[in-house]
């Protein structure tokens, strides 16, 4: 039986990297996108010129109702999803004083209604199959805060809860749950970051996608059975 990997905002960035990642490890991978189908179809492309599976599944994972009814869709029995990347995420970055209702609301509800839109429909399968890994992005500014990101790190932080309670309800199934806090890493969401940020980092670099999907794929993989329920950052030094 071959299992299946769903990963969240794969359309370009980490999430596209997590992809390629797990699709060379031999999943079948499911590559999850909100809008921007070309960056999509080219991540789809590079993986199947590889050699390996992919599909594509556009939907908002903010939206309860689309993402049950892409889930629905997605589902075969010969082809479990196993493993599940809650990745999407975005920033609406402002001073708290004058951040608005929707940057609040849109930031926490991609990051943490996503994750019960997604997480919750696939993880009684999991459970039932008694074999599963939920990987999920949170950010190092989820664990020390970042001037101007109260939302975005409420929301990451959030994200930890619910990682290390999950853990807990479905660790006796053989289903791990964690959590990666990456520093900043090179994509778009980082795109014009000053070089004055660069600099806090004790590496002086920002980190590469492929540096995150490669801790994202020893995750999923059979060597990290035995760890659940943990937080595990990949930043350069910037603790
Ligand atoms: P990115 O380059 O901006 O890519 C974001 C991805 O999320 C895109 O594929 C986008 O798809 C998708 N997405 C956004 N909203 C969505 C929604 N409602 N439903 C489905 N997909 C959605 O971001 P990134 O830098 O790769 O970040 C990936 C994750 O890592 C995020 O959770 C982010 O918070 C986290 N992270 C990033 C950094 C960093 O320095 N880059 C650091 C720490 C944590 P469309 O374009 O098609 O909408």
């Amino acid at each position: 039986m071959s299992v299946r990997a769903l990963i969240t905002g794969a359309s370009r960035g980490i999430g596209a990297a997590v992809a390629r990642g797990l699709a060379a490890d031999g999943f079948t991978v499911i590559l999850n996108y909100r809008a921007d189908q070309e960056a999509a179809e080219r991540t789809a492309a590079g993986i199947r010129a590889a050699g390996h599976q992919v599909e594509l599944a556009r939907f908002d994972v903010s939206d309860r109702d689309a993402a049950e009814a892409a889930l629905m869709a997605l589902n075969d029995t010969d082809a479990p999803i196993g493993v599940l990347v809650n990745n999407a995420g975005i920033v609406a970055d402002a001073p708290f004083p004058v951040m608005k209702p929707d940057d609040w609301e849109s930031v926490t509800r991609v990051t943490l209604d996503g994750f019960y839109n997604v997480t919750r429909p696939l993880v009684m399968d999991m459970v039932r199959r008694r074999w599963g890994r939920i990987i999920n992005m949170s950010s190092v500014s989820g664990l020390r805060g970042n001037r101007g990101q109260v939302n975005y790190s409420a929301a990451k932080a959030g994200i930890i809860g619910a990682t290390r309670s999950l853990a807990q309800e479905v660790a006796k199934r053989n289903v791990t749950v964690n959590a990666v806090a990456p520093g900043l890493i090179e994509t778009d969401m980082t795109a014009g970051i000053p070089d004055e940020a660069v600099k806090l980092v004790p590496m002086r670099r920002l980190g590469r996608p492929d540096e995150v999907a490669a801790l994202v794929s020893f995750l999923a993989s059979d060597g990290a059975a035995y760890i659940t329920g943990q937080v595990i950052g990949i930043n350069g030094g910037l603790v």
